[in-house]
């Protein structure tokens, strides 16, 4: 039994910090948060005085299996690879210990997903779609992956006018994935203006019934806010993204603030994405854009979720998570809004908040330990002491 005493506890569920406060831990499990909580007998007790306790981050968009590394573009589709290992190890070390895989070779990720769940693996916990739909031809099978015949043949679903949507959509569920992932993008900035095709919206329409009729989310890619528009009327349940580099449409309209505000839809803006990669020659920035956009998004109360596209060129793994949220505060999150969505609300928006997400009695202790208090400076999110995971410290940079 694990016993941490005297902390400044943000517990992810939005509330103001508390100060004095006890968290015990029985095997993976926080079982009590409280003042003055009686310390059971033989318990490990640290005294958290000075320091702030609060849940483990997530990464609501990566790609596990892939690189920041230019030199080693792609994704690969063999957990125990280099990029794997280097991925997993950067978002412990960064206090990430949830992060959803949007698009990783399968089944491998899904074998290697139930390993980390069985606690065979040291890793963040993984939440996966498995392979992401795309259309025959489209982005980014064909844009930034080059028709990579191993990328193609086990990390994507692609469509064309014969394929049988609900079939491949079973299949999919059927393999155990945790939700639906799948593109509206006709952008191809590999080769700027030009376009690529994509799906039409009654081929997405029927991705997206699949999906819930077998009770799954659906996640969509977007580029830009047309895209963005269609994926809401879809059903989509997760935006991926708001405006990417090489879009077109980034004009606002109220129809579609309203949309987002009038239904249960998260977006996921990977602003660290963008902004990294508003450097490419020969293609008009966008990013001062895309942070008017967001910020409009927050003054309207839209759901945001903090997702990097990690395991992509120039996005760092793990840091990235602390990136983003300096990036939201900037555009006008308070940092406790942006803690608690990268916590808490992350998890709401998995669909896994009874599991994960808040520290609070029932919940996995998943947790980060904090040596300054990030709603003075959102930059001390990166002071971490100890990381936790399922009850055990896999970070520790306290006691040692
Ligand atoms: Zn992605």
């Amino acid at each position: 039994m694990l016993v941490f005493k005297n902390a400044l506890l943000i517990d992810g569920t939005g509330q103001s910090p508390c100060e004095g406060i006890t968290v015990i831990i029985e095997g993976k499990k926080i079982t009590q948060v409280g003042k003055d909580l009686p310390i059971p007998e033989g318990a490990q007790v640290i005294d958290l005085k000075g320091q702030v306790l609060l849940p483990g981050f997530s990464d609501a968009h990566t790609h596990i299996g892939g690189s920041d590394r230019l030199d080693r573009p792609g994704l690969s589709g063999r957990f125990d690879s280099y990029d794997y290992a280097q991925n997993r190890e950067a978002a412990l070390q960064w206090g990430v210990t949830t992060v959803r895989s949007a698009g990783d070779f399968t089944p491998e990720i899904l074998e290697f997903r139930d390993e980390v769940n069985q606690g065979k693996i040291r890793s963040p916990r993984i939440i996966a779609c498995g392979r992401f739909i795309q259309a025959q031809d489209g982005h980014p099978g064909y844009t930034v992956f080059a028709a990579d015949q191993n990328i193609l043949d086990n990390a994507m679903v692609l469509v064309n006018e014969q394929t049988d949507i609900e079939a491949e959509v079973k299949k999919l569920v059927d393999a155990g994935v945790d939700f639906i992932k799948t593109f509206i993008s006709d952008d191809n900035k590999m080769d700027y203006p030009n376009s690529v095709p994509r799906l039409s919206n009654e081929q997405l329409k029927r991705i997206a019934d699949t999906a819930h009729k077998y009770g799954k989310r659906l996640a969509i890619h977007v580029d830009d806010l047309k895209d963005m528009a269609d994926a809401v009327t879809i059903g989509a349940d997760t935006i991926e993204h708001t405006i990417n580099v090489g879009s077109t449409y980034h004009e606002l309209t109220d129809d579609l603030l309203k949309a987002l505000t009038s239904r249960e839809v998260w977006v996921v803006p990977s602003m660290i994405a963008t902004k990294n990669h508003d450097v490419m020659p020969n293609i008009p920035p966008v990013y001062d854009k895309l942070k008017e956009v967001i910020r409009k998004f927050i003054q309207a109360g839209v759901k945001i979720g903090v997702g990097c596209d990690s395991g992509i060129p120039f996005v760092p793994y793990g840091e990235c998570v602390h990136l983003e949220m300096e990036l939201l505060t900037e555009v006008g999150m308070s940092p406790l809004a942006a803690i608690t969505a990268a916590t808490g609300g992350n998890a709401k928006m998995f669909g896994q908040d009874h599991i994960f997400g808040t520290v609070e009695p029932g919940k996995a202790a998943d947790l980060v330990i904090l040596g300054s208090n990030p709603l003075q400076d959102i930059k001390n999110t990166r002071d971490i002491k100890m990381v936790l995971r399922d009850g055990r410290i896999v970070v520790d940079n306290l006691l040692s």
